[in-house]
């Protein structure tokens, strides 16, 4: 039901005043209470978009049977048992249909559980002001009345009237097509009917803080919001396929023809043969029900489901190893990455900052040397920064932040009293483009103090003076400014972060700060330098990478003294090696195309913004190569879109950042990409198992029963086609997608973007083995014709139908052994390592010797019971089936094949 509450956002909100709204509401600046919030909650539902309706189980059930196939086979069935009275037999097919549907609704409402709990593992964060308190929460919980704190990189969790706001700019593409994103002001706008892109004083569901900051009170959750009216109109249900599935499909309609055509074959040629003499209408439903029953076994219709468990298998095991995908296809491509392209700061190091040493006056000194707020560089340093002070004393923000304010801190320097005389009136915020952040405070004389830090490069460019001691400033000569260089080098190149503090004050604040009036004619403080150790194992998984043929690249805002000193510790590139690196600057000098040819070359990117980025992997696409980049910026979303995996972190990452990510680091750690890479390559190998296993099985049954016909043999019965589909598909097939991980798998290239399920030996494979088992299957009818057991005719042909069927279904389980490697002996790859594997081929097994051995299923299935020497034929055929496959592999071992 929905209360007054959640109709909300169709009211005028922008037209009242902040205590008008506050009212309106129920709520206050403070926020709601827990309990309030709780209730709003409870009332009005989550605050999420409907999802499009789910299907039934009943309605899943019964879309099983929309199969062309299945419905032929169901009249068929029917057809014969009315025309022929085999009403057993209709009975059967049915119900092996009907178990077939069932199997087939469970396999789907796997894949779709695992697909939604990568949804719900994506839902974005809000914070928000409650009881006074800030907290984090999944958007989801928001309630109307609610006070959200936005900040840029946030994606706006519901539709918000903000009351307060510094620089703030929105995207919102998503709603009004603009893409260039507005500014927005807190304040009233008149009532009048105001159209969307024109309401400043909103914020609206789903689209992106770009810039600045601010605080709203929430007015639509839900549906109520405007996206949630955009979305209530078009259809939500979207289906995303993966290449793999794509090229799955494609060959499955191949193979539904060429089995079409093979079966129509089998059913002309059976009526013209006649083996059994039978009358002509019984004949042809029986051969109709032999090309069908064919037709339905041998079409792989259930590859895509088993695929989609496998990749959703494949995301759980990823999300323990704190990799989080966020969409299916990125699990396939992960495996095929050729280049990772990271972020330094926080993905290859610590993102622990510590200040070691300060520059000032003309001098370097250690951090432990004495400093006070008299020193400019210290209050700068303090002053413009973004730390808050939790209620236990723990610092939150930055961690280049929070180490200069534990620095002021460990001086004595009180930040929060000296920030409560001096408070911040308005600020310029920071951004990665110009590597500046300036704040500006009120002073006690009514003049103004402006504190800028940022990239000493960056900020050098804006200054004209210099502080020599405490309390003299002369202007800044070039001899000062090489000086500063050397000494931001001189850091630099022992891998510490350098920034750099300048100050003025001013009269008048701009009404509206930018960096253009508020950045300019500085007084240079002073530098701070800051060690960030590196991740301790991120110099393994360098390595590892390498070991696999993928690339590491490391891309950051640093200096390129800093990058070069960190990646030459970490074994990216050799340290020394600058030809490896290249600024941002160098690489705005290059065209594409140079930039191109000249790739190969950089494995280190300094200084640069986050558009380079899109350049790097476009550079990279351009040579063919599959690249995975991670991001954490808003301005980070269009590289991460390009990429061909675009990896978002899980800890610092803004919610935008996230959203535009095809995986997302729990632990923001380089080394889980690493992990993750291994994870998809494990998942392509164990897919083309799969695949291996489903379609040689397929082709040795279609190559059976066409070579029975042709030369004038007994016919497998469908039941017994069907139930060999049944009993030996699905479960080895699932169970063969959690093999474990061969060993190696990390030692190989990666297998590139043109390679597909069937390379790497996996399509002639299929082709060999899948004559392999027909045959095997064919030279154990023909062994038992020529030395029956009985001597009767009939009890011969009996014994020798049912001694075929056995060693089809069962050469398929033994089968199901070899595939567990392409191209190693399977005595070297724990062939009982897989428990889920055990467990499959042995239930296939018991469901196939079942029909053999219990007597009441003999007369159902056709079959009869088998002495020993029969089963140890069957049996033997399918030992055959692993030597034979296991000579092969030794010939391609030995011919390098690997
Ligand atoms: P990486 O790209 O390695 O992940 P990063 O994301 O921290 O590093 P940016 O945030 O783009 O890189 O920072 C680039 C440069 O901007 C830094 O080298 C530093 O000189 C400066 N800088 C970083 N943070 C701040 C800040 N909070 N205030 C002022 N300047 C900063």
């Amino acid at each position: 039901m929905l209360t007054e509450t959640s109709k909300a956002s169709s009211k005028r909100f922008y037209a009242l005043k902040k205590s008008d709204l506050l009212a309106a509401l129920k709520t206050s600046e403070q926020g709601l209470s827990a309990d309030q919030a709780q209730q709003r909650l409870a009332e009005n539902g989550p605050n999420a978009l409907a999802q499009g309706k789910k299907r039934t189980l009943f309605q899943r059930f019964f879309d099983q049977f929309k199969d062309f196939m299945i419905l032929v086979l169901l009249v068929a069935a029917l057809i014969s048992g009315v025309v022929a009275q085999e009403w057993a037999d209709a009975g059967l097919i049915l119900a092996v249909v009907i178990v077939n549907a069932i199997f087939g609704v469970f396999q789907e409402s796997k894949a779709e559980e695992a697909i939604d709990a990568l949804r719900e593992m994506s839902t974005p964060e809000a914070h928000v002001r409650r009881g006074g308190q800030v907290e984090t929460i999944s958007s989801e919980k928001l309630v109307v009345g609610d006070v959200v704190l936005l900040e840029a990189g946030d994606i706006v969790p519901a539709d918000v009237r903000l009351i307060d706001s510094a620089s703030m700019k929105i995207e919102e593409a998503a709603l009004t097509g603009e893409s260039v994103p507005v500014e927005k002001e807190a304040g009233v706008l008149p009532d009048e009917e105001i159209a969307i892109g024109d309401r400043k004083n909103m914020a609206y569901m789903n689209s992106n803080v770009t810039y600045g900051r601010g605080v709203g009170i929430v007015v639509g959750v839900g549906m109520g919001t405007q996206v949630g009216h955009i979305a209530g109109m078009i259809n939500q249900a979207e289906e995303t396929n993966t290449p793999l599935q794509d090229n799955l499909n494609s060959l499955g309609k191949t193979l539904t023809w060429l089995i079409l055509v093979i079966a129509a074959i089998i059913f002309v040629v059976g009526i013209l043969n006649n083996h059994d003499g039978l009358p002509m209408n019984e004949l042809v439903i029986n051969m109709l029900l032999v090309a069908i029953s064919l037709a339905v076994a041998a079409i792989p219709e259930g590859l895509p489901a088993i695929v989609t468990i496998i990749l959703a298998l494949g995301t759980t095991r990823m999300a323990k190893r704190q990799s989080l995908v966020r969409n299916l296809p990125a699990v396939e491509t992960l495996g095929s990455t050729e280049i990772v392209a990271s972020d330094k700061t926080g993905t290859l190091t610590q993102n622990k900052m510590t200040v070691e040493k300060v520059y000032e006056y003309g001098h370097l000194q250690n951090a432990a040397d004495p400093i006070t707020g008299a020193d400019m560089a210290l209050k700068v340093m303090t002053f413009s920064n973004d730390t808050k002070a939790q209620g236990d004393g723990k610092l939150v923000g930055d961690p280049t932040e929070t180490a200069l304010v534990q620095f002021g801190l460990d001086h004595h320097y009180d930040v929060t009293s000296e920030l409560q005389k001096e408070p911040r009136v308005a600020e310029v915020p920071f951004d990665s483009e110009r590597k500046l952040m300036s704040t500006i405070h009120q002073l006690a004389d009514g003049k103004f103090f402006v504190a800028v830090k940022g990239a000493p490069d960056m900020l050098l460019k804006r200054v004209t003076q210099i502080q020599t001691s405490p309390t003299e400033v002369r202007a800044l000569t070039d001899a000062d400014k090489q000086e500063i260089l050397a000494q931001n080098k001189g850091m630099a190149t022992k891998a510490l972060r350098v920034l750099a503090m300048a100050y003025k004050v001013i009269t008048t604040v701009p009404e509206k700060p930018d960096t253009n009036n508020v950045e300019q004619d500085l007084i240079f403080a002073g530098l701070v330098g800051m060690i960030d150790p590196e991740r301790p194992e991120a110099a393994k998984a360098v390595a590892d990478a390498k070991k696999a043929g993928i690339r590491p690249i490391m891309i950051t805002g640093d200096h390129q003294d800093t990058a070069e000193a960190i990646a030459g510790r970490l074994g990216i590139i050799k340290p020394g090696d600058d030809k490896a690196v290249i600024t941002g600057a160098e690489l705005d000098q290059l065209s594409d195309a140079d930039f191109e040819k000249k790739v190969k070359q950089y494995s280190v990117y300094a200084r640069v913004s986050p558009e380079h980025k899109v350049r790097i992997v476009k550079a990279w696409q351009d040579q063919g190569k599959v690249v995975a980049m991670t991001g954490d910026g808003v301005n980070d979303a269009p590289a991460l879109k390009s990429a061909d995996i675009g990896i978002g972190m899980g800890i610092t990452g803004t919610e935008v950042s996230k959203g535009a990510s095809d995986m997302v680091l729990a632990d923001d750690n380089f080394a889980t990409i690493i992990v993750a890479v291994e994870e998809g390559r494990k998942v392509f190998a164990n897919i083309q198992k799969s695949i291996q296993y489903l379609l040689s099985a397929n082709l040795g049954e279609v190559l059976t029963l066409f070579m029975m016909t042709l030369m004038g043999w007994d016919i497998l019965q469908p039941v017994q086609l069907l139930w060999i589909n049944l009993a030996t598909d699905t479960f080895p097939a699932i169970a063969l997608g959690v093999e474990p991980t061969e060993p190696g798998i990390m030692d190989r290239k990666p297998r590139g973007r043109k390679s597909n399920f069937l390379s790497g030996g996996v399509g002639s494979s299929i082709i060999y083995q899948g004559i392999l088992e027909g045959a095997l299957t064919l030279g154990v009818y023909g062994l038992a014709i020529l030395f029956p057991v009985h001597a009767s005719n009939d009890a011969m042909h009996a014994d020798a139908l049912t001694m075929a069927y056995a060693t089809l279904a069962l050469i398929q389980l033994f089968h199901a052994f070899n595939v567990k490697s392409i191209h190693q002996s399977i005595f070297s790859v724990h062939p009982f390592a897989n428990r889920m594997f055990n467990i499959g081929v042995g239930t296939s097994f018991i469901m196939v010797a079942l029909t053999i051995v219990v007597p009441g299923f003999n007369s159902l299935f056709h079959v009869t019971e088998l002495n020993l020497l029969q089963w140890s034929m069957v049996l033997g055929a399918g030992v055959l089936m692993v030597l034979i496959v296991e000579l092969v592999k030794f010939f391609q071992r030995r011919a390098g094949k690997e």
